[in-house]
């Protein structure tokens, strides 16, 4: 199983492909957390990330898909991936197309008011990136990571007016990108509403 989830900021979509990627025994692939481990590593692809990274610039896309191509021939990526957060443009999903073919793109469906609650309610661990929710998954102290007891932190921009531009700036970029792959077949669009555990299931039921 090789699959993409796509999904506007919030619509927890990471935690999802952590979950499922976990059940199914593949790795789930974050280019950010590629990135940052690359960056970790001062391997030669991290150093030049690190680069546009500290000048506060966009790591280029030939860069990112250099670091996912190294990730995807290693060994435990044969059996199948969970990409997520790329490809985010149609360009991207050409690129990737280039190198693997997917098997489903999940599309994470949300309503603009549920995902500014989301996001209002959103915490983050400052060590490992790991992400909460003060409503829906809390952590078991209040603002403390269950894994390392860092302390959680709420992104300045997680505000109503950001979210919304976000969103419509998000909206714009993927609409391409889903009717790409709806043309191949492999769309399948989740109502990522409810609960973790609700919204896992469905996400299972489409990776059959
Ligand atoms: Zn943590």
């Amino acid at each position: 199983m090789r699959a993409t989830f796509i999904g506007p900021p919030g619509a927890g979509k990471g935690t999802q492909a952590m979950m499922a990627a976990k059940t199914l025994g593949i790795p789930h692939l974050s280019t950010g957390d590629l990135l940052r481990e690359e960056v970790q590593h001062a391997s030669k692809l991290g150093l030049e990330a690190q680069g546009y990274m500290k000048a506060g610039k966009l790591v280029p896309d030939s860069l990112v898909l250099a670091v996912l191509r190294a990730r995807l021939a290693r060994p435990d990526a044969t059996r199948g991936f969970i990409l997520d957060g790329y490809p985010r443009n149609l360009d991207q999903a050409k690129e990737l197309e280039r190198m693997v073919a997917l098997d489903r793109a999940i599309y994470f469906e949300v309503n603009i008011e549920e995902l500014v609650t989301r996001l209002v309610e959103r915490r983050t661990c400052a060590t490992c990136h790991r992400v909460y929710n003060r409503k829906t998954q809390p952590p078991r102290v209040p603002d403390v990571c269950d894994d390392d007891g860092s302390a959680l932190v709420h992104r300045p921009d997680d505000n109503r007016e950001a979210v919304t531009t976000r969103f419509e700036v998000y909206q714009k970029e993927t609409a391409p990108l889903l009717s790409y792959y709806q043309r191949q077949g492999i769309l399948r669009t989740i109502p990522a509403m409810g609960s973790v555990k609700d919204i896992q299931v469905r996400v299972l039921s489409e990776m059959r």
